[in-house]
């Protein structure tokens, strides 16, 4: 299967940029995820790769066959052979589950035996074969969803392009779905991106996140890069909770920095490989704040600070508190209950990122590179 590489794009709808000089490289069967918050340019992204827009600038490739350069090339959609799927599915009411995954073979005059063997073998892929007689108003949402995948794979296409496909599910089917989807494209081996706004979901496909903001890529990393190691405080604040308290930095060698958080008596000794002084945001993530007393005392380090829960929430596998530091709101998850109303915490060292405000981002931080 191919690779993709887009470099240089820009779309422009009247005014709007869309796509600001975006470039990317999607790697030979890796399902790429593009995550971002709505109107930041995924679905345009997306199209354009299919070829439903036309971009301004920039150029397209699947591996060496190049489908688009602007002002030389211009590949139409039905020639690129990407296989679509929208989050409305799209398909066709009136045609059984077996005509609609057939109807891109009839298209392209597939010869009738060949295409009921390969209507046969994709519906057995994504679990529908028993069902190839019914008409979609006789199948579940996610039956449905399973058909327009199908029909994405019937002629075995170049990249699979998946906009957003399970948001008409419930919470359930959904997740659901996001494990089907990562085994049913580990078997074919399709190079897969995937739309979405939904960090749970991007996490949990992905080989490979890119995310986007107005147009822009922020970074590109292994869900673990992303997460851990978010470039900046707009990755850190989209992806996950992140608790974004105001900070300085009093020293700072290239590998390590002592900063002073607001609310917090002691410094901390940091990893960063900065050498800037002055003040910063720093982001940790409530999973990573230490509790160290919830019911019980134990020896507390200096560093600990008590505070008093705000709010809580009961979640079943685990409890939610909202507690104060310097005035800030910081969430903190454990599954300890605490009885007292109170929690005594630390900010871990090695788990907190910092960041410089003023130019919201800390190129000194990024452990994942921006491709
Ligand atoms: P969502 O998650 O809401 O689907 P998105 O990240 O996919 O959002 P796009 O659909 O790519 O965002 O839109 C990017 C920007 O371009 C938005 O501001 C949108 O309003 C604008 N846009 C998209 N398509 C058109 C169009 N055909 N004409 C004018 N503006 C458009």
């Amino acid at each position: 299967m191919p690779s993709l590489h887009l470099n240089g794009i820009t779309k422009q709808f009247a005014q709007h940029t869309a796509l600001h000089d975006m470039s990317l490289t999607v790697r030979d069967g890796e399902i790429f995820t593009l995550l971002g918050p709505s109107g930041c340019g995924k679905s345009t992204t997306l199209w354009s790769i299919a070829g439903l827009h036309r971009p301004d600038s920039g150029s397209i490739a699947f591996g060496d066959r190049v489908v688009f350069d602007h002002g030389r090339v211009n590949i139409e959609p039905e020639h690129r052979n990407c296989g679509v799927v929208f989050q409305s599915y799209a398909i066709w009411p009136h045609m059984s589950v077996a005509e609609n995954v057939g109807y891109p073979l009839k298209l392209r005059k597939t010869p009738r035996a060949e295409r009921d063997r390969r209507v046969q073998e994709v519906l057995e892929l994504v679990e529908l074969d028993r069902h190839a007689g019914r008409y979609p108003h006789e199948l579940s949402g996610g039956q449905q969803q399973r058909v327009a995948l199908a029909r994405a794979l019937a002629h075995p296409p170049d990249m699979l392009l998946l906009d957003e496909p399970f948001s008409n599910l419930d919470a359930k089917l959904r997740d659901r779905s996001r494990q089907w989807l990562k085994t049913l494209q580990s078997q074919v081996g399709v190079t897969t991106v995937f739309v979405t706004h939904d960090q749970d979901e991007a996490l949990s496909v992905s080989d490979r996140v890119a995310v986007m903001d107005h147009g822009k890529v922020r970074q590109v990393g292994t869900p673990t890069e992303i997460y851990e190691h978010p470039a900046d405080l707009f990755v850190a604040d989209f992806v996950g909770t992140a608790n974004i308290l105001s900070a300085e930095v009093v020293q700072a060698d290239g590998t390590h920095a002592v900063i002073r958080v607001d609310g917090v008596g002691e410094p901390l000794k940091v990893p960063h490989t900065g050498k800037r002084l002055g003040p910063v945001k720093i982001c940790v993530r409530p999973e990573n704040v230490d509790i160290h007393r919830v019911v019980s005392d134990v020896d507390l380090p200096t560093a600990a600070l008590t505070a008093r829960v705000d709010n809580q929430a009961y979640l079943g596998d685990h409890y939610r508190y909202t507690i104060r530091i310097g005035g800030s709101p910081v969430i903190v998850t454990t599954t300890r209950p605490a009885t007292t109303g109170e929690l005594t915490v630390s900010l871990p060292p090695e788990d907190i990122r910092v960041f410089h405000e003023e130019a919201d981002s800390n190129e000194e931080n990024h452990h994942a590179p921006v491709h």
